[in-house]
């Protein structure tokens, strides 16, 4: 952890949940999530559609997470969240 996490922007944030999510780190301890309600509700969303997407698209390669987050993206415009 370092001073330019805790003061990141949610675009900030938002652009390394992709990254955040392959590498299963525990994002709810994120410090942005310390004190942001809009992107814990965002990560909240995300772990549900991330939770459907395993099921959904079974991914062969557990560490693929590239491969995981086109699926939840597509998941995400399949439900038309965004
Ligand atoms: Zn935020």
């Amino acid at each position: 952890m370092n001073k330019s996490e805790n003061n990141m922007s949610c675009a900030e944030f938002q652009a390394q949940l992709p990254e955040l999510f392959g590498c299963g780190e525990v994002i709810g301890d994120h410090p942005h999530l310390q004190r942001c309600n809009l992107c814990r509700a965002l990560l909240a969303d995300l772990n549900a559609i991330a939770e459907a997407a395993r099921d959904l698209f079974p991914v062969k390669e557990p560490t693929d997470a590239d491969a995981l987050w086109e699926n939840i993206e597509s998941a995400i415009a399949h439900e038309g969240v965004v």
